[in-house]
């Protein structure tokens, strides 16, 4: 069984840091069911390619503490060849760090998205091609499967259940290897690892970010846990705790993808947030509102300033507030830092009294997360009911985005965004909702300028009339 991993990100041998691997040695692994060997077939500055080959030995198998009572065919099998759950058991043990997203000589490095390709030799699949694209396509996967055929020899034989899979995207490396890890067992009709709790707990942590919002979340869930009635209801209940009430509401999913879109992480949102921190505090606010709050790093930002007396976060994630409260500290705060900052569920699409009577509400990166269907309830919402003295609203401008290396082109910053405006559109927008709720609004870049396409974000700045 081989498993290739490819990237074309410059300098490519990057990636013998992101794996931990040397591209210049070889290296062998025992592991159960066999060995694991790492090698660079290719590991140039433009190219970089690294090969993890299992060697399956079938014998060692049958001997081993589940091998009693075995017949030839336990000898005689597939296992050697294909991807199963040993291939998600070496990636766990053989890329673990990366697996975990841990790069400890190039820390920046894990965070990026980079072009990645990935060819799995022979990955077993009952249902045909069309239920691999339907695993790794909503992942942003271009996929390619090839059917192997039974014999090549005699080829009337027929076709195989076995594909050769290509898989091709930008993706952060961790990601990829959490889905193959995941999708291997999920495939494998003959699992060989035992289903405790703790494989509950493996799935769930190595689904984190794509898992839940995946459309067939269900089966994988199912076809991982191998059926099994009460885990496969455990991992389903971890999965779809934060799910949005209101099931149409399916922008709420933006969340269980990471809070992190394809550029939230590292300088360009420290410079958003503090546009927008600068905003609030010229504005006098003192009152304050961040709708769409997130992991809580304006929240960080407005609690450390004395300025801001009655902070409110609000997310219709649960799982965001969760990271917020931990990231914030909140029950390690001294009174009165704490008695200044509150966090709330809720959605951006309903009427809630709660945001009434603040002086400024901050929504960063949100309103690209809401479907276009939404966005005339998200005004009122806002302008109109909660109606804060002023609004800070940021979001990607799409005209940069071509000026992003690793962003394939055509495609969003994010799976989760319904949509990234041009300056123009954002600024129709902002006008118009200006006519209606009797605000005026001045529109800024975000980020270094680019003669033509403008900085990577915008950011539009209301004030009630
Ligand atoms: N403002 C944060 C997070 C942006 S990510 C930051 O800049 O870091 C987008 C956030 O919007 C996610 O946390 C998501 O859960 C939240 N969100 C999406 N739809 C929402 C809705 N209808 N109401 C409230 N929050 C929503």
């Amino acid at each position: 069984m081989l498993l290739t991993i490819t990237t074309t990100h410059t300098p490519a041998t990057d990636l013998g840091y992101l794996l931990h691997k040397n591209p210049a040695r070889v290296q062998s692994f025992n592991l159960s069911f066999g060995q694991a060997h790492v090698f660079y077939p290719e590991a140039s500055d433009l190219r970089c390619t690294a090969a993890l080959l299992l060697d399956v030995d079938p014998v060692a198998l049958v001997r081993g503490p589940r091998g009693e009572g075995r017949t030839l065919a336990q000898y005689v099998n597939d296992r050697p060849y294909i991807a199963s759950s040993f291939l998600s058991v070496a990636i766990a043990q053989v890329f673990g760090s990366a697996l975990k997203g841990r790069c400890v000589d190039r820390p920046d490095l894990v965070d990026r998205p980079i072009p990645l390709e990935a060819t799995v030799s022979v990955l077993p699949c009952r249902d045909g091609e069309p239920f691999i694209r339907r695993l790794f396509e909503p992942l942003g996967y271009s996929v390619a499967a090839e059917r192997v055929p039974l014999d090549t020899v005699f080829p009337d034989w027929g076709d195989s259940q076995y594909f050769e899979v290509r898989l091709a995207g930008t993706v952060r490396l961790s990601e990829l290897l959490g889905h193959l890890y995941v999708l291997a067992a999920a495939l494998d009709p003959q699992k060989d690892h035992y289903i405790g709790d703790d494989e509950v707990n493996k799935l769930v942590r190595r689904g984190e970010g794509w898992l839940s919002s995946h459309p067939d979340r269900d089966i994988i869930v199912r076809r991982y846990l191998n059926y099994r009635g009460p885990q496969v209801r455990d991992a389903l209940a971890q999965l779809t705790q934060d799910e949005p009430i209101d099931m149409e509401e399916s922008s709420a999913q933006g969340d269980q993808l990471e809070d992190e879109t394809f550029e939230r992480r590292g300088r360009l949102h420290d410079m958003r947030l503090g546009a927008v921190l600068d905003v609030m505090k010229q504005a006098g606010a003192r009152r304050v509102l961040d709708l769409g709050c997130g992991g809580g790093k304006l929240l960080a930002l407005l609690l450390k300033d004395g300025q801001f007396a009655e902070i409110l976060g609000m997310d219709v994630s649960y799982r965001a507030l969760e990271r917020a409260q931990f990231s914030l500290k909140l029950d390690r705060l001294p009174p009165m830092k704490r008695s200044r900052i509150n966090l709330i569920q809720g959605s951006l699409i309903y009427r809630d009294k709660r945001l009434e009577g603040y002086d400024a509400a901050a929504v960063v990166e949100v309103i690209e997360h809401l479907d276009p269907g939404r966005l005339a309830a998200f005004e009122r919402v806002l302008f109109e009911f909660a109606r804060p003295g002023t609004v800070v609203i940021t979001t990607p401008n799409r005209e940069f985005n071509s000026l992003f290396e690793t962003l394939p082109e055509g495609s969003l910053r994010h799976r989760d965004h319904r949509f990234e405006w041009t300056r123009a559109e954002f600024e129709e927008w902002a006008q118009a909702a200006c006519v209606r709720f009797g605000y005026a609004v001045e529109l800024l870049p975000v980020g270094p300028e680019h003669p033509d396409l403008g900085a990577p974000s915008q950011m539009a700045v209301f004030t009630k009339r």
